[in-house]
């Protein structure tokens, strides 16, 4: 491995020289270098109503103008509003419009001194040009009322095609799915949408101490946890968890099952990239050609993070069909000059064992690959800024992410560090609502200075 050349401008005066390990801005740059030139696998037609939190692939236009017609946003009287220039003013009601009226029942020729009665939602007649609230209004009889409040045009109404014209575009290629936007979808009555495909996302998990849910561990096993949080995260991040059996500190198993994760689209393996005796995972993808892009970034949690890709293995099904078709004698010629240029390579991580360093390192590193793969724009990380609560000291070198508590209203947001016990300690993290980040060259830190927390989900944007 090269030594790494680039430092972080500003950063410690001691520069500390470790093949392959980056500062986090140094790894976060590569890793969203790399997801810059990664594309989606393919398209699929999905059911809106399948659709949350997927990539669209086409675009979205309305199919008529919003509104389609001036839209009251009141219950009240449809009017003129210069009839309301002297108050009070008594208006003579002539009609009734309700929401969803047949158009020919809408159709009011308004002369001065007239008022419609109207609901939210109905079609305000073109002769009137503001809507005048119920509350604001007092019935002298059946048929006339008072106005009590004067009315500015357009008030109380939405104009026809104001919100967008038909044709217009409203959901660009690479729009993650939200609530809000299906409902926009559903608005112009796209039923189906067309949507990338999901990445699969082969999670590896390793360690001869790691036991499945279902089996109760012996005393000194572990339950897989970081499966579950890594399938969290990667369907949060729009894409197909496909989980692997449990890897044991064993190359030659490890080998066979790292080969079945580089069928997949991105391959997330955890623990075993430590430098401890058992931490066979950079020594089994070197063996299986990965190049890897860093192999370890100064933060904390997730120091012993790789990141690299490898070649992809072929399906069972691909393998069969490629050797029918050299059987055949055509096609063999293109098929190997295939192999040698265009060989995908499948982007891998190999995340710290460590459930909290998981969670941190795939919420900082993963979720840019996997949104590129899912047919997302990419999205910065989302920081913001806090009074720290109270003070706290920490060695140089790294930069931390803790978990903390921000809490708090407009101009007095502050967070508190909570005590943990280090990157094993998801009962404490499961508690916090962000991560404190202490840059790699502070010390001390004083109650009441402005500090950054890093608000976890940006991929929900
Ligand atoms: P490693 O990175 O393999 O040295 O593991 C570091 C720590 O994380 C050890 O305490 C492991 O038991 C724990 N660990 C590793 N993998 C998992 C997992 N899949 N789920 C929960 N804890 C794990
Ligand atoms: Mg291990």
């Amino acid at each position: 491995m090269k030594a790494s050349t680039q430092q972080r401008a500003g950063g410690p005066a001691k520069v500390e020289m470790i093949p392959g390990v980056l500062s986090f801005q140094e790894a976060r740059a590569k890793v969203e270098k790399y997801a810059r030139q990664l594309r989606p696998t393919g398209v699929e037609k999905v059911s809106l109503s399948r659709a949350l939190a997927r990539f669209l692939a086409e675009p979205v236009h309305a199919d008529r103008d919003l509104p389609p017609f001036a839209r009251s946003t009141r219950d009240g009287f449809a009017v003129r509003s210069a009839d309301l220039a002297k108050l009070p003013a008594r208006l003579k009601i002539v009609g009734e419009i309700k929401a969803g009226a047949s158009p020919e029942s809408t159709v009011f020729k308004l002369l001065p001194g007239e008022a419609v009665y109207i609901m939210t939602g109905a079609p305000v007649p073109s002769d009137a040009d503001a809507v005048l609230m119920q509350e604001h209004a007092t019935h002298i009889n059946d048929r006339v009322i008072e106005a009590t409040r004067q009315l500015v045009p357009g008030e109380n109404l939405v104009p026809q095609g104001a919100e967008a014209w038909e044709g217009q575009l409203l959901l660009g290629a690479g729009a993650r799915l939200t609530p809000a936007r299906i409902a926009l979808a559903a608005m112009v009555g796209a039923a189906t949408v067309t949507v990338y495909r999901r990445p699969q996302v082969a999670v590896l998990t390793t360690g001869d101490e790691i036991v499945p849910l279902h089996a109760y561990p012996g005393p000194t096993q572990i339950r897989n946890s970081n499966l579950y949080s890594l399938a969290a995260q990667i369907e949060l991040a729009g894409g197909e968890p496909v989980p692997l059996p449990v890897a044991p500190d064993n190359p030659r198993r490890l080998r066979e099952l790292i080969a079945t994760a580089l069928r997949h689209d991105l391959v997330l393996l955890t623990g075993g990239v430590s430098l401890g005796k058992y931490d066979l995972v950079e020594d089994v993808l070197k063996e299986l050609q990965a190049e890897f892009h860093f192999t370890g970034v100064k933060i904390q949690p997730g120091r012993p993070l790789v990141f690299g890709d490898a070649p992809a293995r072929k399906k069972a099904s691909q393998a069969s069909a490629r050797a029918t078709a050299s059987t055949r004698g055509k096609g063999q010629a293109r098929a190997s000059s295939r192999t040698k240029q265009d060989v995908r390579r499948v982007p891998f991580f190999g995340l710290p064992g460590n459930p909290v360093s998981t969670l941190v390192t795939c919420e900082l590193f993963v979720t840019p690959v996997l949104r590129a793969l899912a047919g997302g724009e990419m999205l910065p990380l989302r920081f913001a800024s806090a009074r720290l609560k109270s003070s706290f000291q920490t060695p140089t070198g790294l930069t931390r992410f803790l978990p903390a508590q921000v809490n708090g209203g407009p101009g007095q947001v502050e967070v508190e560090l909570l005590q943990w016990q280090g990157s094993g300690d998801l009962v404490t993290t499961s508690q916090a609502n962000c991560y404190l980040v202490i840059p790699p060259d502070r010390e001390q830190l004083a109650a009441g200075e402005e500090v950054s927390i890093l608000i976890p989900g940006a991929e929900l944007g």
